[in-house]
């Protein structure tokens, strides 16, 4: 593998696409010092507010124009599966993700610099090597190539045990929005109630007091609100049953006093609703009035509140087994010759450097392409905005 060379900073890691090495907690490298300079993005006072009870439909907070995945295949796995189909939807999150990381590293004085032009290198060269396509992967929190293959290998080994959980629930906590400033904070002091929580919750069971201790999976979710200038961390859990769920919520409601029943969610869930637990933890794409943009400031500040920090655990699950990633071990297996592959941000894909064929064919639609070139602004200068 020596002879694939690309000079990126730091240590990106050299790995075939098959090798199942995206776990949630890969990216502690990036882990940085509490002192470090924000960037000069900043908010005057910030009202008290509680955000509206979730509807099951906000619960997915990717954008679906910019991240259609293909979840759905996981609870019908006799789709017809196309190597060439599922690798155009990796060429489409390389696009947006290859802006989107300079974007951010431009983000005036942000300590994440590095970080983001590892994301811009992710798996820009790609080649054959026996069964596997081989790649380097930047693994960060808001790569959306890593993130994609991180959701199917989460599906797969988390699914088969929620699908079995007859009366699971999904339970949304929030606390008040929050400031750039305490974001990190904010999040630090979500996590210490959560597993507070969680510690009691195994007490009580172990004392025959509860029927399970919990039994779930618990992710983050940071949202920014671009009219107060605001952030809005919460939880989204999916737990075995209703007992647990409404005993959440209780205990989140009595530790956290700032927190407001109404900010608070149980609901029933199903397999399909599910699915949104292993989705991407951003809300990329915000609306101002009819224009839709990629706000880069705010989103370095999320950035720099979780670097290092999981945003998806389990908790009493039982784990599948790791997967490999089927899509490239696919479409390595219709690749005839052992050729290289580099990104071209300017073609939308992977291409031959010998004969400068493209790998997938992906051309983004016009909608798409717009978002891409010239909706990714400052949100501290939206006068950008052509
Ligand atoms: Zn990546």
């Amino acid at each position: 593998m020596g002879d694939l060379v690309l000079v990126t900073p730091g240590r990106p890691s050299l790995t075939p696409l098959g090798g199942g090495v995206l776990f949630d907690n890969s990216s502690c490298r990036n882990r940085m010092s509490k002192s470090t300079q924000k960037p000069g993005f900043r908010l005057s006072s910030i009202p008290e507010g509680v955000e509206p009870v979730h509807k099951l439909a906000q619960l997915g907070t990717e954008s679906p124009e910019v991240l259609t995945d293909d979840s759905s295949m996981h609870l019908n796995p006799q789709s017809r599966f196309s190597a060439k189909g599922a690798f155009q939807k990796r060429a489409r999150v390389k696009y947006l993700t290859s802006a989107l990381s300079v974007r951010l590293a431009n983000v005036p004085n942000t300590p994440l610099i590095k970080s983001y032009w590892n994301t811009f290198y992710c798996s820009s060269i790609m080649q054959k090597k026996g069964e596997h396509l081989v790649a380097k992967f930047c693994k960060n929190r808001w790569c959306l190539v890593c993130n994609r293959i991180r959701t199917a290998q989460l599906i797969k080994q988390y699914l088969p045990t929620i699908q079995s959980w007859d009366d699971k629930h999904f339970v949304t906590l929030t606390v008040p929005n929050c400031s750039a400033d305490d974001l990190e904070v904010t999040i630090a002091e979500m996590k210490s109630v959560s597993n507070r929580i969680r510690e009691t919750l195994k007490k009580q069971y172990q004392r025959k007091q509860r029927a399970t201790p919990l039994v779930g999976l618990r992710k983050l979710e940071v949202t920014y609100n671009p009219t107060r200038k605001d952030y809005h961390p919460h939880f989204h859990f999916v737990v075995s049953n209703r007992e647990t769920a409404d005993d959440l919520r209780r205990m989140w409601l009595s530790h956290f006093q700032k927190a407001k029943w109404q900010g608070q969610d149980v609901r029933k869930a199903d397999d399909r609703s599910s699915l949104e637990m292993f989705k991407y933890f951003v809300k990329l794409v915000s609306s101002h009035s009819k224009d839709r943009l990629i706000l880069v400031d705010p989103l370095d500040v999320i950035f720099q509140a979780v670097a290092g920090e999981r945003t998806f655990q389990a908790f009493n699950v039982k784990v599948g087994k790791m997967t490999t990633d089927e899509e490239a071990d696919a479409l390595a297996d219709e690749l005839a010759t052992e050729a290289v592959y580099r990104w071209e941000q300017s073609v939308t894909d992977w291409v031959d450097i010998e004969t400068g064929e493209g790998l997938t064919g992906y051309q983004p639609d016009e909608q798409f392409r717009e978002l891409v070139e010239k909706r990714i602004i400052l949100a501290t200068t939206p006068k950008n905005l052509s």
